[in-house]
Formats: C-alpha cells, sequence, structure tokens
C-alpha cells in the first residue's frame, strides 16, 4: 500500500530526514515511536505532502501510484488522512456541512455519485456512535470553541467518515484521558480491514494498548533505526529510549 524509499527531507534547509524506507501492507498497523525531535512529525507532515518541507531524495508510492508531485488534497482523495497534533477551527462551517462537502470531493475524485441525504445521515449516525460523539457537537462549527478532548474526538469521527486507506495519526494521544484514548482506538480499530492500514506515531506505548501495532518502528535522528513486533514498545516503555541513543553511540 504504501512504499517509503530512501527518502531525505529539509526544512529551511536542514536535513531532518535521513534515508527513510519504511513499506506497510494492507491490514496493517505500523507504530512509529522516537525521541522528540527525531523527525516522526515531519515523516507525517512530508507523506501527506505539507510544502514546508522539501523532499531532495526518495520515492513515496501509495497504492502503486507515485504521489511525490501529488497536492494535499489529491493524496487525501486518493485515501490518505492524517490525524494532526493541533487540529484547526473552522468557524461558520459546520461539521454536518463540512463533513457532506468532504466526503464528495472524495467520492467525486473516485468517479462516484454525491452521497444521498438519507446515506448520509446514516453514515454519521454510525460514525458518531464509534466516537460516542452527541448531535449537539456535530451540529456546531468545526473545531470552534471544542475543548481538546472534543476535537480529537471530532477528528476521529471525521476520520471514520472519510473512511481511509492509510489513516495517519500523529501523536494523537498526547493530554488524552483515559476515555478519549479507548475513542481514539475504537476509531482506529474499526478502520481496520485488510484492505486498510494506520500509523501511529506515539511517545508512549499507553495508545499502544488499545491499539495492537503489527510492527514497531524506532525513528531516531531522522533514520529508523530498529524495526520489531509490538514487545518493541512495551521494552521502549519499561527502559526508555536512552538505550536506543547508547546503541547509536551517542552517549
Ligand atoms: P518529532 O515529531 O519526532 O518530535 P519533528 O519532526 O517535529 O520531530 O522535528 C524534527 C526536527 O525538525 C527537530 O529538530 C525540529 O526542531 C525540526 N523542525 C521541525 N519543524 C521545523 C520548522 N518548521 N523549522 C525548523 N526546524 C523544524
Ligand atoms: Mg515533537
Ligand atoms: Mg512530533
Amino acid at each position: 500500500m504504501l512504499q517509503i524509499k530512501n527518502l531525505h527531507a529539509n526544512i529551511n534547509g536542514k536535513e531532518i530526514l535521513k534515508g527513510i524506507n519504511l513499506t506497510v501492507k494492507p491490514g496493517e498497523i505500523h507504530a512509529i515511536m522516537g525521541p522528540n525531535g527525531s523527525g516522526k512529525s515531519t515523516l507525517a507532515s512530508v507523506l501527506v505532502g505539507n510544502p514546508a518541507f522539501e523532499v531532495t531524495e526518495g520515492e513515496i508510492t501509495f497504492n502503486g501510484k507515485d504521489i511525490m508531485e501529488l497536492s494535499p488534497e489529491d493524496r487525501s482523495r486518493e485515501g490518505m488522512f492524517l490525524s494532526f497534533q493541533y487540529p484547526v477551527e473552522i468557524p461558520g462551517v459546520s461539521m454536518v456541512n463540512f463533513m457532506r462537502a468532504a466526503l464528495n470531493e472524495h467520492r467525486k475524485y473516485n468517479g462516484l455519485e454525491p452521497v444521498s441525504a438519507s446515506d448520509f445521515l446514516k453514515l454519521m449516525r454510525e460514525k458518531r456512535a464509534v466516537v460516542e460523539m452527541d448531535t449537539k457537537l456535530s451540529n456546531r462549527s468545526v473545531n470552534e470553541g471544542f475543548s481538546g478532548g472534543e476535537k480529537k474526538r471530532n477528528e476521529i469521527f471525521q476520520m471514520a467518515m472519510l473512511d481511509p486507506k492509510l489513516a495517519i495519526l500523529d501523536e494523537t494521544d498526547s493530554g488524552l484521558d483515559i476515555d478519549a484514548l479507548r475513542i481514539v482506538a475504537n476509531g482506529v480499530n474499526q478502520l481496520k480491514t485488510p484492505h486498510n492500514a494506520a500509523i501511529v506515531i506515539t511517545h508512549y506505548q499507553r495508545l499502544l494498548e488499545y491499539i495492537k501495532p503489527d510492527v514497531v518502528h524506532v525513528l531516531y535522528k531522522g533514520r529508523i533505526v530498529k524495526t520489531a513486533g509490538p514487545e518493541l514498545a512495551l521494552e521502549l516503555e519499561e527502559k526508555g529510549y536512552d538505550w536506543i541513543k547508547k546503541e547509536m553511540g551517542d552517549e
């Protein structure tokens, strides 16, 4: 589904990603962990086409397509979804209208007719249930005056509505209480089919108790320095990141 080869990326002329290789297959959940500043958010931004970053080398293919020249919008329409660490507010645009527009954009790109009113309402109901969101929230403007937990819930709701092929969550768990964490995890877990995949970026193991990753990677100084099964997350939880730094000859 996703293949990243020798990816290098800069911001303001400084190299942040220094040769990332990563393959994600349909049905898999990958966790990316690593100390602060190692390039995790940069990787997520580059994947979805954030223009602030300059790719200097490497390849990204998604569903067999080279996506390097695609706009962020088209990457989204191709089925990528990024959950940001800090969701934006869109005053004056109701959640309902926002979601219908987004969904229809995606459908149009993929050669489908706009969703019917009844199907849309049914989908809204179904996905609201996943994130335990009441109708009051979905009738308000997007994220306007939402609490931190409500914004996260809303993002996961948007993700569930759009049903992306690849969901990328960048530290969606930071600052969440247990209830919110469980809701985020529900959202990701209900996406899980043999045809979808997720990349869960997290500093802590906590979220991975709810979302079971198939593969865990450690990103350090712009490179993936370790790849293993879920036991790696537990090891990191127990020992922190210092041993990784030591192994890399940095301490
Ligand atoms: P992580 O998500 O793993 O904490 P980031 O990808 O956010 O790491 O950051 C990686 C490195 O890139 C850090 O050294 C950070 O200071 C730098 N960086 C990130 N964004 C910018 C920016 N807009 N301008 C300059 N440096 C940046
Ligand atoms: Mg960070
Ligand atoms: Mg980050």
